[in-house]
């Protein structure tokens, strides 16, 4: 299906009209959500990987087809952002997970060979609140040797304990395993 760039938007009257299901991307900056959504849709530069961390940034959205809506969400846990910044990224997302009609779930990338940080579980108990399912996505898989995988997860898991909801799919963006399932996940909830 087509993928195309719709609009970058700050505020709640900039996004696009609800019209279709939707489905938001986060993670912590390097936790590996762009490339997780350049794979998702075979797309080598559609989301940009690893953009500077100073510059202000925007929701994202794409349209795949005329059936759904994509939104990138900016990252969160940059080490040198000042206060005013991150409170106003915040802001900004925490408006949109709580105003935007047609979201059906987001998609939480988080490193598999890194500790969730209090970003990731804020986020989670924010998605929680709002009654929003999450897809935790462990990024990064072909880095761990084969047999480290289930352990990693099985240890995030333990480690977000009642603030996940749903078993991690286990993904690389370099072998694409995982892909397939991510899909099916947002196919059960997009309908
Ligand atoms: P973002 O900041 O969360 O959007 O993260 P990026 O997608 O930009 O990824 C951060 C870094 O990790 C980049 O250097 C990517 O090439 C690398 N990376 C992301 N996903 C994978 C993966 O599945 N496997 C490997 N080996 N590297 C990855």
């Amino acid at each position: 299906m087509e993928i195309t760039f719709l609009k970058s938007a700050f505020r709640e009257d900039h996004y696009p009209p609800p019209d279709r299901p939707e489905i938001a991307f986060a993670g912590r900056s390097n936790a590996g959500k762009s490339s997780l959504i350049n794979t998702l849709v075979n797309r080598r530069k559609l989301a940009k990987t690893s953009s500077a961390p100073g510059r202000t940034r925007a929701l994202n959205f794409f349209a795949l087809g005329d059936r759904l809506y994509l939104v990138d969400l900016p990252g969160y846990g940059f080490a040198r952002v000042p206060e005013e910044v991150r409170r106003s990224w915040q802001d900004m997302v925490e408006n949109y997970l709580r105003k935007r009609p047609n979201l059906k779930a987001v998609v939480l990338a988080l490193d598999i060979r890194r500790d969730p940080s209090s970003g990731d579980l804020d986020l989670l108990n924010r998605l929680k609140a709002h009654g929003l399912g999450t897809i935790p996505v462990l990024t990064k898989a072909d880095k761990l040797p084969r047999g480290r995988t289930s352990r990693r997860a099985a240890e995030i898991t333990l480690a977000l304990g009642s603030a996940l909801e749903g078993k991690p799919v286990v993904f690389s963006a370099k072998t694409r395993e995982g892909k397939e399932e991510i899909w099916q996940r947002i196919y059960e909830v997009t309908g």
